[in-house]
């Protein structure tokens, strides 16, 4: 099959899509809006995070943050704790820096020009179409994950969607399929189509309104697509995590700038190239210095194995708790805080996990 792409079935196409969306789309609770701010927290909370998990924060984010002026105002720590649990925590620095812009540079009014959206921190060319396309209907296209897969397959094109070519290829395809005259709808269909219908595994073609135009499903080959160039194999790295306790106090410490968990607050942490046990913790240099003076040390496995997964890395922590009998100097570098008021603290997902295991310990 040698498919042609003209206006006549672009308009199909994409009058296909438009009719599918209409009868599948899911209800959710930024779709209805046309809002800008509205629409941008959704897609950042979205990107890297599933629908039914970014639903609930985004219901509790904007309830807190109900606009963009009440986001600029708003404390980076509070906003931090808010967006607790999601990961990738740049986005919401991010937010909160765009939003302080919006108030100062568009005196509190939200961009509507391509441009200007983009120059916005954290607003990268997919999330400033989106809000131009969904909001003003402006024609240009989205291009997220969900897309790429849907192109790929439609066109069985093999350009790798993870190279600048295959962006830019792709880029201008998704301009090309899109009808101008209802750019925002027609993005949202596409999007959603590659979510429910056009699935990474095994989608159901068989019922597919798209199948006739479809070549991979016409050439049998729909499991070759999207391709992607090599991945680089992920680092593996060995945290060893310390829940100090002294006199109902322990200690924590704040990520610093230029981390992916920059303003949160963890556990003296201490990292080894390899797994090592308590006995080999306690040879590290770090170790001596943070308990030189501690005098008896009682310690016991909090939580072992924890596996977390990030982009280019897997991370395997272990939780200490550590008791000691006397504060040491190597501490003092550290906040001092009560056991009991760990919660107050915006933490990583990782160790969110063990204060709740924590908290299990208390209750039961
Ligand atoms: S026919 Fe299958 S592969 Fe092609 S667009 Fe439809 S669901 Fe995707």
């Amino acid at each position: 099959m040698n498919y042609i792409l003209n206006d006549e079935n672009i308009l199909v196409i994409s009058g296909l899509l438009l009719d599918w969306y209409g009868e599948n789309r899911r209800i959710l609770p930024w779709r209805e809006s046309s809002d800008p701010y509205i629409i941008w927290v959704s897609e950042i909370i979205l990107q890297q995070t599933r629908v039914a998990q970014g639903q609930d924060y985004f219901l509790r984010f904007t309830e807190r943050f109900p606009d963009v002026a009440s986001l600029a105002a708003a404390e980076e720590d509070e906003i931090l704790k808010y967006w607790q649990g999601l990961g990738y925590y740049s986005r919401a620095r991010n937010l909160h820096a765009a939003a302080k812009d919006v108030m100062t540079r568009f005196g509190g009014i939200f961009p509507s020009g391509y441009k200007d959206i983009l120059s916005l921190k954290g607003i990268g060319e997919y999330t400033a179409a989106a809000i131009a396309s969904f909001v003003w209907n402006k024609p240009y296209p989205v291009v997220d994950g969900n897309v790429f897969r849907v192109l790929s397959r439609l066109f069985a094109l093999n350009t790798p969607i993870d190279t600048p070519k295959g962006k830019k290829q792709f880029t201008e395809l998704a301009g090309l399929v899109m009808n101008p005259q209802y750019a925002g709808q027609h993005n949202q269909a596409i999007m959603e189509f590659g979510a429910l219908q056009c699935v990474p595994q095994n989608p159901d073609c068989e019922i597919c309104p798209l199948k006739e135009y479809c070549m991979a499903y016409n050439a049998r080959t729909v499991r070759q697509y999207p391709v992607k160039q090599n991945k680089t194999k992920p680092r593996n790295r060995y945290f060893h995590y310390l829940y100090i306790i002294y006199e109902g106090n322990t200690w924590l410490s704040r990520r610093g700038p230029g981390d992916i968990w920059e303003g949160l607050y963890e556990f003296p942490l201490i990292e080894t190239d390899s797994p090592v046990d308590f006995a080999g913790l306690q040879q590290n240099e770090a170790f001596r210095k943070l308990f030189e003076g501690a005098g008896r040390i009682n310690f016991s496995v909090g939580l072992a194995g924890v596996k977390h997964v990030l982009s280019h890395q897997i991370l395997y922590a272990t939780f200490y708790n550590v008791e000691i009998e006397h504060e040491t100097e190597g501490l003092k570098s550290f906040h001092s805080v009560q056991c009991g008021e760990l919660e107050k603290y915006a933490v990583p997902r990782l160790i969110h996990i063990y204060l709740e295991k924590l908290e299990g310990n208390l209750s039961e």
